[in-house]
């Protein structure tokens, strides 16, 4: 039985006065909810306190958008594991696909990453997903399937129950163009069965999958009541404390 994860990922929106107010909204927003999926709010590094601070001893907890991989030392601008540890983070996103897009990301730096944040006890959200054009190409498997095996290569059993994956279609982030239920539980499916191979088939059935691209309230049910989608990584929907809690009902709904 996988618990859904729901994860609200604010890019560069919100900071710590917006931000205050937003997780105030969710957090006073789940108080007297059936909940059955786990909440996770990733607000930019300049957030992050504002954001801990409000949701202490709650539902709610605190991720980060991401990490890098040296502890210490001349990185300047950087951030490490143990940083986001201290400061209260559970959770970090690696690999998304505006990072690969725009910040050189590649599976290389994904994989140093993940092991950096692990070995610190976070949590990694780690990103997967196909561009519109290997989509048309009917390259989407063999990309998810590269990412998966390279980005997330030697993993233990025990980095498995800290680790979920985020597929995300690049071509459905930000554009209101969602998979459908159906595309997303093909990859989800495949994804879990390359996973099996690479692990276990009880660590891969136990890994969340999440869906993650222009999930909102109204497909939200559709989508997360597939057998392998296990919740939602979500972007724009995030922003706004109605959607977010619709989206995190529909994963109480279908789990
Ligand atoms: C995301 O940022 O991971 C995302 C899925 O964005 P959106 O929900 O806006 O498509």
């Amino acid at each position: 039985m996988r618990t859904p994860l729901v994860a609200g990922n604010w890019k560069l929106h919100k900071g710590p006065t917006d931000g205050r107010r937003l997780a105030l909204e969710i957090r006073n927003g789940l108080l007297g909810r059936r909940l059955a999926a786990e909440v996770v709010v990733c607000p930019p590094f300049p957030t992050l306190a504002a954001v801990l601070e409000i949701v202490r001893g709650t539902a709610v907890v605190v991720g980060a958008q991401n990490v890098f991989w040296e502890k210490s030392g001349a990185w300047t601008g950087e951030v490490a594991a143990d940083m986001l540890r201290d400061a209260g983070c559970e959770w970090v996103i690696i690999g998304h696909s505006e990072r690969r897009q725009h910040f050189g990301e590649q599976d290389a730096t994904v994989a140093r990453r993940v092991r950096a944040a692990l070995d610190a006890g976070l949590k990694v959200m780690a990103c997967v997903g196909e561009t519109l054009a290997e989509r048309e190409a009917n390259r989407t498997r063999e990309v998810v399937e590269g990412q998966l095996r390279h980005g997330l290569a030697g993993l233990t059993a025990e980095d498995w129950a800290r680790t979920a994956i985020a597929y995300e279609p690049v071509w459905a982030i930000g554009t209101g163009r969602n998979a459908t239920p159906d595309q997303a539980q093909d990859v989800h499916a495949f994804l879990r069965g390359v996973l099996a191979g690479m692990t276990s088939v009880r660590v891969a059935d136990e890994t969340r999958i999440q869906y993650g691209g222009s999930v909102k309230a109204d497909n939200a049910v559709a989508l997360l009541g597939q057998p392998d989608v296990d919740g939602a990584l979500v972007g724009g929907a995030s922003l706004e404390a109605a959607a977010f809690l619709a989206i995190v009902d529909a994963a109480t709904t279908a789990s």
